[in-house]
């Protein structure tokens, strides 16, 4: 049987599968199906609106259509030949994306409509996709697909592995996201991962190793381990960190995503730190420091555990890398939209955040987005959008302080003027304005003043900063 894949991108609170990214799916799939071919959503923009990117200085870089792949020039070809289209899609934590737009189910459905060829779903989207923050989930109409297929792959067996051979479909750099665990001990009101997988179940580390030697055997070289929802919990975290590197020692980057506060300890933070590249990020869902919120929402983490795991982290990671950036920061995520919110909730988000500030610890970034609202939660059963509605109109204000009074200060001490940021990589032009970034999880967006060839490495010297961006010069 002839097959296609269709990536449309994914993003879960576990697990990001965006361009740069290559996230589980796509490569999983692959490993089961092979040989096949494998499109992009972008693939499918550019050939059926036969749109191309525009040159002129002026303009803006098409993200729409940036990250299409080999097959490109053949995708009506391959539509034709195939009798069977797997369609990844799903977005869980919808984010602003420097160079790539996740396709939606309308979408999705409009580009491959008239086309023979079986349409199966999968990916996140089985149990909803949102694009934009604070809504409902786009409901699937089970009519517009001849099936919705949930693969559950088992992460321990050999087709992860054999799925690495999808990358040669790309003509592209790609950051691989691996997967590490799966489910959470925790139960976050809003949080489909519990739902989704009922225990915590932990990857063997030959399973992980023999993954990213296949894909660095390809070329890779520019790993997160992203895919749990919490890194330091991994049982053989110094095993995996150490083999790693014995078996592919030209790795360029290596860091990680997703840790809960609680589980941060100051050796496993000394391995990290030794064993990752400079820039690395551990992302805290800390979403609230309103012990009313924690509580009402089941949250894992009070705001005196997060000030302990920030305060390990800094003391191990803040150090500045070969890189320009420190090696090791905390980043936070904080959530609009949960139950009990009030206008209490901001005070103490800002009480907190003044706190880490005034004794001069870093975080890396401060992640805000309203909530979705997803089918099986606690979340939707008992509140729905009930706050969102309530307070939706301080989201703005709420928001625009935290950036202005703590992330903008705290950019300018991890950053200062004079910075030399290495490697960063030219992704896409607003008019006469390049903006890059390093290769890695959560890395600051950097503009310069020119029109550079994009997808080029350059070295920038930091001269002044934006809200959550700096500006710089080539050096
Ligand atoms: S800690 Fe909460 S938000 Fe994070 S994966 Fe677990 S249940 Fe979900």
């Amino acid at each position: 049987m002839k097959r296609a894949i269709l990536d449309c991108y994914t993003d879960e609170p576990s697990g990001l599968g965006v361009p740069p990214y290559l996230g589980v799916y796509p490569r999983y799939i692959y490993g089961r199906i092979k040989p096949a071919y494998y499109l992009t959503i972008d693939d499918l923009r550019s050939w059926k609106k036969k749109k191309k990117q525009s040159s002129k200085p002026s303009q803006k870089t098409d993200i729409s259509v940036y990250n299409t792949t080999k097959n490109s020039q053949d995708v009506q070809k391959i539509l034709e030949s195939i009798s069977e289209l797997i369609i990844i899609l799903g977005v869980h934590t919808p984010g602003k994306y420097l160079s790539a737009i996740p396709g939606t189910l309308r979408e999705v459905i409009n580009l491959t409509r008239g086309f023979k060829c079986k349409k199966v779903l999968t990916g996140p989207a089985v149990s909803g996709t949102q694009l934009e923050g604070g809504k409902f989930f786009e409901r699937v109409n089970e009519n517009e697909f001849d099936e919705m297929r949930d693969y559950n792959f088992d992460f321990n067996d050999l087709k992860a592995r054999e799925g690495a051979s999808v990358i040669k479909q790309i003509n592209d750099l790609r950051i691989i996201e691996i997967e590490t665990s799966r489910g959470c001990p925790g139960k976050c009101s809003f949080c489909l991962e519990p739902v989704k997988h009922k225990y915590v179940r932990f990857r063997k580390p030959d399973f992980i190793i023999n993954e990213i030697k296949e894909l660095y055997n390809l070329g890779c070289r520019h790993f997160r381990l992203g895919k749990q929802s919490c890194f330091y919990s991994y049982p053989w975290l110094e095993e995996l960190l150490k083999v790693i590197w014995q078996e592919c020692p030209e790795i360029k980057v290596l860091h990680i995503d997703n840790v809960n506060p609680n589980s941060v300890t100051d050796e496993k933070t000394e391995l990290i730190v030794k064993y990752c590249t400079p820039g690395n990020v551990a992302a805290f869902g800390v979403e609230s420091f309103d012990t009313k919120v924690i509580e009402a929402n089941n949250l894992n983490t009070t705001p005196e555990q997060t000030m302990k795991a920030i305060r390990i982290i800094n003391k191990h990671g803040r150090k500045i890398g070969s890189n320009g950036m420190p090696k090791f920061l905390p980043g936070i995520n904080i959530l609009f939209g949960l139950k009990e919110e009030s206008k209490e909730t901001h005070n103490e988000n800002m009480r907190w955040l003044n706190k880490i500030y005034k004794e001069n610890l870093l975080l890396r970034r401060i992640n805000i987005r309203q909530v979705n609202i997803y089918p099986g939660t606690d979340l939707q059963r008992t509140a729905g959008n009930k706050y969102l509605k309530k307070n939706r109109k301080y989201y703005w204000k709420w928001r625009n302080e935290i950036r202005q009074k703590i992330d903008w200060p705290m950019l300018r001490k991890i950053i200062p003027e004079g910075t030399i940021l290495k490697e960063v990589r030219t992704e896409v032009y607003d008019g006469k304005t390049t903006f890059g970034r390093q290769l890695g999880t959560y890395p600051i967006i950097v503009g310069i003043k020119k029109r550079l060839p994009l997808k080029s490495f350059f070295n920038v010297k930091i001269k002044s900063h934006m809200l959550r961006s700096v500006v710089g010069e080539v050096v």
